[in-house]
């Protein structure tokens, strides 16, 4: 099978692509690489979007990804995937043209969640890309007040940045602590008392109802009636993926492209399509650690599983099964987290304390240690990160210090390597 892959399309020219394409050449596939991308823009990081690209500290080329000659890719950018032929084995481009293949990998990520999109009103933004963040950039250095919806990750370090640029910042919630879906609320409530410290408002627990203005966003409707003035508003509620080229294609969908537990794309009918594999916030796939399916918004795991989707193709079937991995920057705080959070874990504080916001704090679920969020200690998240892959009992000992790298990769726990 392997025999006659000479073609592989990539769709999707972000990071979980581009890993694909190197990981198949660094095996030694000499065949055809096209990567195929909807932006103009060349592959990216969108890590510092939110972050240095938002104060200005990093300019776009500075976040350009690294691609290499030795990768011989055929690099087809601003063009979009419409549909998927299977039968055919071609993919659709927007303007009709076609593109066969032999392997495809799927790596359309994923897109903003904006309820009010059709209203196109300006001073309401989204974050993804960076156009996205050049034009938040320049509504930031006009605007007096800013309201964030949603205090995921982006909306948070969105909020950090412009307070620290002296805005007056809202951020609105509907849970009862930021980031409470990824980190629960004992570590939720540490990151509200982070925000609350640097002077941004937080409504939590209250429920946006629409956008207040005409001409210009002037303010964020919460569903009491209530509106909380806005020259600028973030929507920050979320990514879905981005998968809506493969309606009817006969590839399963299920809040993502349905995996099996090597990456290889199922059929509605849950079969394994032949040379067909997903990668990065557009995959949902069975965790065998975990016990579950899951799609992952995280950095590392869109690079490490383009790679591993690059290797089913290629005829190496082992399951893809990392610990997940992410940080994010707020104000003068890293926080990242390693594992999975349920709602039901129990959190328990295992090295520092909330109080100082230097702190572990271990998540277990059923006796095993599963997560560990990590805020203001980031030489101790590689040794949490062994221990959840490894399974160890919950509550854990502090585990001792790892002495080589592990997953995450050392290069990003440095502030700034993203
Ligand atoms: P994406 O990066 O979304 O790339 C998908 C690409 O596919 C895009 O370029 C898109 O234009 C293209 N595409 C989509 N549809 C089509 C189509 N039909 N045809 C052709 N091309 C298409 N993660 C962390 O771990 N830590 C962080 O601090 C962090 N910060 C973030 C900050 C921001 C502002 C954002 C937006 C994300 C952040 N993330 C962070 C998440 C991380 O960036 C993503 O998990 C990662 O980019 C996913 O990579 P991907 O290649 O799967 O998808």
């Amino acid at each position: 099978m392997t025999a006659a892959l000479r073609r592989v399309l990539i769709v999707g020219a972000s990071i979980a692509g581009l890993s694909a394409a190197r990981a198949l050449r660094r095996a030694g596939y000499d065949g055809e690489v096209i990567l195929l991308g909807a932006e103009s823009e060349p592959p990216y990081k969108r890590p510092p979007l939110s972050k240095d690209v938002l104060t200005g500290a990093a300019g776009p080329g500075s976040v350009q990804l690294r691609r290499g000659d030795d990768l011989d890719l055929d690099l087809r950018l601003g063009q979009r995937a419409t549909g998927l032929d299977l039968a055919a084995r071609e993919v659709a481009l927007a303007g009709g043209a076609r593109v066969g293949f032999d392997g495809l990998v799927i790596a359309t990520g994923a897109a903003p969640v904006h309820p009010w999109r059709d209203r196109r009103l300006p001073g309401v933004h989204t974050l993804r890309t960076l156009a996205d963040a050049l034009a938040l950039r320049a509504g930031l250095a006009d605007a007096r007040r800013l309201v964030v919806i949603g205090a995921g990750f982006v909306g948070a370090e969105v909020a950090s940045v412009a307070r620290q640029q002296g805005l007056d910042v809202t951020m609105v919630e509907l849970l009862r602590s930021p980031h409470a879906t990824a980190l629960g609320h004992k570590v939720g409530a540490a990151a509200a008392a982070l925000h609350r410290d640097h002077g941004t408002h937080l409504r939590l627990g209250a429920r946006v109802g629409g956008l207040a203005g005409t001409s210009r966003v002037t303010g964020v409707v919460l569903d009491t009636g209530e509106v909380i003035p806005a020259d600028l508003v973030l929507v920050g509620i979320g990514a879905a993926p981005a998968t809506g080229w493969l309606d009817d294609s006969g590839v399963a969908l299920a809040s993502g492209v349905v995996c099996d537990s090597a990456c290889a794309v199922r059929d509605t009918d849950g079969a394994v399509i032949d040379r067909v594999v997903a990668a990065g916030d557009a995959a949902r796939w069975y965790h065998p650690l975990f016990g579950a399916d899951l799609r992952v918004e995280h950095w590392d795991n869109a690079a490490a599983q383009g790679k591993a989707a690059a290797l089913r193709l290629l005829g190496e079937t082992r399951p893809y099964a990392p610990v997940p991995y992410f940080w994010t920057d707020q104000y003068d705080s890293k926080l990242q987290f390693a594992g999975l959070a349920h709602p039901g874990n129990e959190v328990t504080i295992t090295e520092g304390s909330l109080a100082t916001r230097s702190f572990v704090a271990a998540y277990g679920r059923g006796g095993v240690t599963v997560g560990a969020a990590v805020m203001n200690m980031p030489h101790r998240m590689a040794a949490y990160h062994r221990l959840i892959g490894a399974g160890a009992a919950f509550p854990p000992e502090p585990p001792p210090p790892a002495t080589a790298p592990v997953a995450p990769k050392a290069s990003v726990l440095r502030k700034g390597s993203s």
